[in-house]
C-alpha cells in the first residue's frame, strides 16, 4: 500500500505542508479499521490526521459509495432537493456535502493552477 505520495502534511506550521511525495508521512500502526481509514502521521511535525480529512468523505457517516453518488448528481447539474430524492439522502446532507466537496475543489484549483480569472471571491481584484 504505497499511495502515501497522494498526501501531504495538513499541519500549516509544518515545513512539509502541502509537499506531496515528501516522504514525510508514514500510517499509524493500528489505525486500519474495518473501513480501511487510516491515520496518517507526518515524521517532520509528529502531527496525525485521517487520511480523509479535507474530504466530503471525513467523518461522513454515508457509505462513500453514496457520497460519490450525491456528488455526480450535483456535478451533473441536479438540484439540491432533487439530488435527495434520487439518492435517498437528506437535503441537507446534500447541502453539507456540496459545500465540502466545494471547498476541497477550490483548494485543489489554487494548488493546480497558476493563474485564475478574478471573481467575486478573489483577494485581487
Ligand atoms: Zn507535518
Amino acid at each position: 500500500m504505497d499511495d502515501l505520495a497522494r498526501f501531504c502534511c495538513l499541519n500549516s506550521q509544518c515545513p512539509e505542508h502541502g509537499k506531496r511525495g515528501a516522504g514525510n508521512l508514514s500510517v499509524v500502526a493500528g489505525s486500519v479499521n474495518k473501513k480501511a481509514r487510516r491515520m496518517l502521521r507526518c515524521q517532520a511535525c509528529k502531527a496525525r490526521f485521517s487520511e480523509r480529512k479535507g474530504t466530503p468523505l471525513f467523518d461522513s457517516r454515508l457509505p462513500s459509495g453514496k457520497v460519490e453518488s450525491v456528488l455526480e448528481h450535483i456535478a451533473e447539474g441536479c438540484g439540491v432537493r432533487q439530488t435527495g430524492r434520487l439518492c435517498k439522502v437528506d437535503r441537507g446532507t446534500v447541502g453539507r456535502l456540496s459545500r465540502i466537496a466545494g471547498d476541497h475543489s477550490h483548494d485543489l484549483h489554487d494548488e493546480l493552477v497558476a493563474i485564475s480569472p478574478p471573481h467575486a471571491r478573489s483577494p485581487i481584484r
